[in-house]
């Protein structure tokens, strides 16, 4: 077997470290120098300009490292027989649970407004309200999600998912669907949005789902920047029914040096960094699906590509 590695952000000597360490038979070779297409078995890639991967005739399949494929989909020239998965690993699941109950905690018991005391030297005990109390709504409860719902019931919030399909978390409420979608988002007054980027997904944060949510709600976003209308998160907040925002991801990225929301007094951000996993972790997945192919069995993590994700 021959991989074709397109790395993002991780350094490629720590994939090639990575892979000679645990699949030592596995030739791998570094885009752009990749030698004869044809050769090319498998390709690990995050971004890869349009056209690229139809160039390698005998692709058996892809592996995207990040985990949003509309990209990948999006490239017409992409063969429709071609299996995709994605490399997913539990660094990932990880880091991003973290970085999910880092922003309900700040918001929740109010971080921002304490550390502003502390400058100002007011010692000012306010009421603690119980997490019970507080409604946490994910949308999305995948890889991702998932683990942060789990994470939230421990830490004792009165916790909801809305998917398409229910997931029978436990102690997580199910809302399924576009029917389900006003009530789930009336009894959310924290919000969070990891789900994937697709047809269905695009724009679904507008102006009048802002409205659904109670007064005062709070805005994490760490799927994808294309879930949230910008322009009516900001109107939401300017007046005054959302309380803030937290936000790791964006239409354009990097974010816009003149963007609104570098400067929003309600908006906090993150450079797409919510989620993050070392090449160690990282090429378990992919060599789990090297084995499956090599023995003729099903792909995990396949992406579905009917549903875009
Ligand atoms: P999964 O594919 O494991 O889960 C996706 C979840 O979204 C599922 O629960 C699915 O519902 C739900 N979903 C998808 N479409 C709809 C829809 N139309 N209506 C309702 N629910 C829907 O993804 P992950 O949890 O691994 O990741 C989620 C997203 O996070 C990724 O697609 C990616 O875009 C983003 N991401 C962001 C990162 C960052 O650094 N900010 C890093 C990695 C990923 P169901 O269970 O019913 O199928």
């Amino acid at each position: 077997m021959i991989l074709a590695l397109k790395s993002g952000r991780l350094p490629a000597a720590d994939w090639l470290a990575a892979f000679a360490a645990k699949m030592p038979e596995l030739e791998v070779r570094v885009w752009p120098d990749v030698g004869d297409r044809a050769e090319i078995d498998v390709l690990l890639t995050t971004r890869i300009p349009k056209g690229e991967a139809a160039r390698f005739p005998n692709l058996k399949f892809v592996a995207l490292i990040a985990a949003g494929a509309d990209r990948f989909l999006a490239d017409p020239t992409v063969p429709p027989d071609l299996p995709i998965v994605r490399a997913v690993n539990s660094e990932q699941a990880l880091t991003m649970k973290a970085w999910i109950v880092y922003q309900v905690l700040r918001h929740h018991r109010e971080f921002p407004q304490y550390e502003a005391d502390q400058k100002a030297h007011r010692w000012d005990r306010r009421p603690v309200v119980q997490p019970g109390t507080v409604r946490i709504g994910l949308m999305g409860l995948g890889q991702l999600g998932g683990a942060a719902a789990r994470s939230l019931v421990d830490l004792g919030y009165d916790v909801a998912g809305w998917t398409r399909a229910g997931r029978g978390i436990d102690g997580v409420e199910d809302f399924i669907g576009a029917g389900e979608f006003e009530r789930f988002l009336a009894r959310s007054d924290i919000l969070i949005g990891i789900l994937p980027f697709t047809t269905e997904t695009d724009s679904l944060l507008d102006a009048r789902a802002f409205a659904a949510l109670p007064e005062g709600a709070y805005v994490i976003n760490c799927g994808r920047g294309e879930l949230v209308v910008e322009a009516d998160l900001l109107a939401a907040l300017d007046k005054g029914h959302l309380s803030g925002a937290a936000l790791d991801v964006f239409r354009e990225e990097p974010l816009p040096p003149g963007h609104p929301f570098w400067d929003h007094p309600k908006i906090t951000l993150t450079p797409h960094n919510s989620a993050t996993a070392s090449a160690w972790n990282a090429v378990d997945s992919v060599i789990e699906n090297i084995r499956r192919c090599q023995a003729g069995e099903p792909f995990v993590n396949l992406v579905d590509r009917a549903a875009g994700y």
